[in-house]
C-alpha cells in the first residue's frame, strides 16, 4: 500500500482522483480540505484518513509533516482557482497560491519528498501571437505552448487576474530552486480547462459568486436566463475530460522515473473551442440531454469583461498545449473529444440540479 498525501482531496480534482486511487486499492490517503462533501461516500473507507482543515502557513504544517515523512508523494490540490476571484479577491487568490502554500515546498525539501503539483496552463498566461497584430496565429511558434521552452508572458500589474497566474509560477519557480539546490523530487501538472462532474457549484443552489465557464453557462441554462459571451466570446479554451486527466495523474504516480523533476501540460488538443463555439455547442447539446428543443434557440448576449468580472480583467487568449512529452514519458492521451466531454459532463449537471424544473434527464420525452 502507498502512501499518499492529498491537500485539497474534497475538491473537483481531488475528488476524481479519490475516487480512482481508492478504487484501485493500492493506496493509502490522508487527505486534507475544508469540505468532504463531493467524497463523502469514501469518509468510511479504512484506505483514506480524513482531515478537515483550512491549511494555512502557520499552522497546518506542523500537523502535516509526520505524514510527510515517507510519503509515497505529496500531492498539492488545494487552491483558489476562478478567475472571478482573481479580479475581486487578489490578496486572497495570492496567499491561497503561494503564501499559504510555499511551506509545503519547505517541507517536502526537508524530507526529500516527492511534491506532486497541480499548477495551471494560465502560466503561459497571452500568447506572443496576440502581441503581434498581423500574426493571426500564423506561427505555431508564437502560441504553441511548450513546458521547457514557451515563454511566460503576462500582462500589466494593474490587470490583476494575473495574481493567480504569477502566484502559480513563483510556486513552481520555488520548487524548482528546492530540486536544484536540494534535490527534491518533484512533479508539476499545468492543467488545460479540465471539465466534468463535480467541477463548480451553481450560484444561489450550493454556492455562491461567480463559478468558472461551465457551471455559468449550465446556470443560465437552468434559470432560462442568457448564455453570457465575455468580450464577444472570442478566447479559446482547450478542454480536457476529467478521467483522461486523472489517467494522467495516475500514470505519473506509478512511474516516478518518467514523471519525477518534470512539468507536464495535460491537456487535449483536440478539444480546443472558442467560447461561442462552446456556448453553442451546449446549447445542442442541452436538448438532445433532455429532449427541450427551446434549448436551440436559448439567448446568447453579449457582455464586456469588466462589467462581468470587474475592474482588473484581462483574458488568455489561446491556449493549445504541447503533449508530447507526456506521450512520450508516460504513454498519456486525451481519448475523450469535446462533444463527449460535454455531454457526459451536462448530463451530470441536469441530473443533479434539473428534477425541479422538468430537467432531468429521465424526465426527456
Ligand atoms: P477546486 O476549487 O474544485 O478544489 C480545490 C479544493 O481545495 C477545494 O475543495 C477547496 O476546499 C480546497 N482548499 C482550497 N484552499 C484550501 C485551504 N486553504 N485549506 C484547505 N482546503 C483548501 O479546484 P480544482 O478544479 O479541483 O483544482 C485543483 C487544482 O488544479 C488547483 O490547484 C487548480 O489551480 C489547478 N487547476 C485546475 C484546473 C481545472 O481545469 N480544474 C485548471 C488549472 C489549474
Ligand atoms: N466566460 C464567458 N462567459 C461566462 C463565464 C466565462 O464567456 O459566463 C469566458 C471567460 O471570459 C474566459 C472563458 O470563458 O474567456 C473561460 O473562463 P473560465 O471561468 O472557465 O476560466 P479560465 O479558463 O479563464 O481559467
Amino acid at each position: 500500500m502507498k502512501k499518499v498525501i492529498i491537500l485539497g482531496c474534497g475538491g473537483f480534482v481531488g475528488s476524481h482522483l479519490t475516487d480512482r486511487m481508492l478504487a484501485s486499492g493500492e493506496y493509502h490517503i490522508e487527505g486534507w480540505d475544508i469540505s468532504f462533501d463531493k467524497i463523502s461516500q469514501h469518509l468510511d473507507n479504512p484506505n483514506l484518513s480524513s482531515h478537515q482543515r483550512y491549511i494555512d502557513r502557520d499552522s497546518t504544517f506542523e500537523e502535516i509533516e509526520p505524514y510527510v515523512e515517507g510519503a509515497h508523494a505529496v500531492i498539492s490540490l488545494a487552491a483558489v482557482c476562478t478567475p472571478a476571484q482573481y479580479v475581486s479577491s487578489p490578496v486572497k487568490t495570492i496567499r491561497s497560491n503561494f503564501i499559504d502554500a510555499y511551506a509545503l515546498i519547505d517541507l517536502c525539501a526537508k524530507h526529500r519528498s516527492w511534491l506532486v503539483h497541480t499548477s495551471t496552463c494560465e502560466v503561459y498566461g497571452r500568447t506572443l501571437s496576440s502581441y503581434v497584430p498581423t500574426d493571426n496565429y500564423d506561427n505555431p511558434d508564437l502560441y504553441e505552448q511548450r513546458e521547457d521552452e514557451t515563454p511566460l508572458v503576462v500582462g500589466p500589474t494593474k490587470n490583476h487576474r494575473w495574481s493567480y497566474s504569477t502566484a502559480k509560477q513563483l510556486f513552481e519557480r520555488y520548487i524548482y530552486a528546492h530540486n536544484v539546490e536540494n534535490g527534491m523530487p518533484f512533479t508539476i501538472i499545468r492543467p488545460y480547462n479540465w471539465f466534468g462532474a463535480r467541477m463548480d457549484f451553481i450560484p444561489g443552489r450550493d454556492g455562491e459568486g461567480v463559478p468558472r465557464v461551465l457551471a455559468c453557462f449550465m446556470t443560465a441554462l437552468l434559470d432560462d436566463q442568457p448564455l453570457q459571451l465575455v468580450d464577444g466570446g472570442l478566447a479559446y479554451r482547450t478542454i480536457t475530460y476529467i478521467d483522461d486527466a486523472v489517467d494522467a495523474l495516475m500514470l505519473m504516480l506509478e512511474n516516478p522515473k518518467g514523471s519525477q523533476n518534470q512539468v507536464f501540460n495535460v491537456g487535449n488538443r483536440g478539444g480546443e473551442v472558442t467560447m461561442k463555439e462552446l456556448a453553442l455547442m451546449m446549447r445542442e447539446l442541452a436538448a438532445e440531454i433532455t429532449g427541450k428543443e427551446k434549448f436551440r434557440d436559448h439567448p446568447i448576449e453579449e457582455i464586456t469583461g469588466e462589467k462581468f468580472y470587474g475592474e482588473g480583467y484581462e483574458d488568455c487568449d489561446r491556449r493549445v498545449p504541447d503533449v508530447s512529452k507526456a506521450e512520450s514519458r508516460l504513454g498519456w492521451k486525451a481519448k475523450t473529444d469535446l462533444r463527449e466531454t460535454l455531454r457526459i459532463t451536462m448530463t451530470h449537471y441536469f441530473e443533479q440540479y434539473g428534477r425541479e424544473k422538468g430537467l432531468h434527464p429521465s424526465q426527456a420525452k
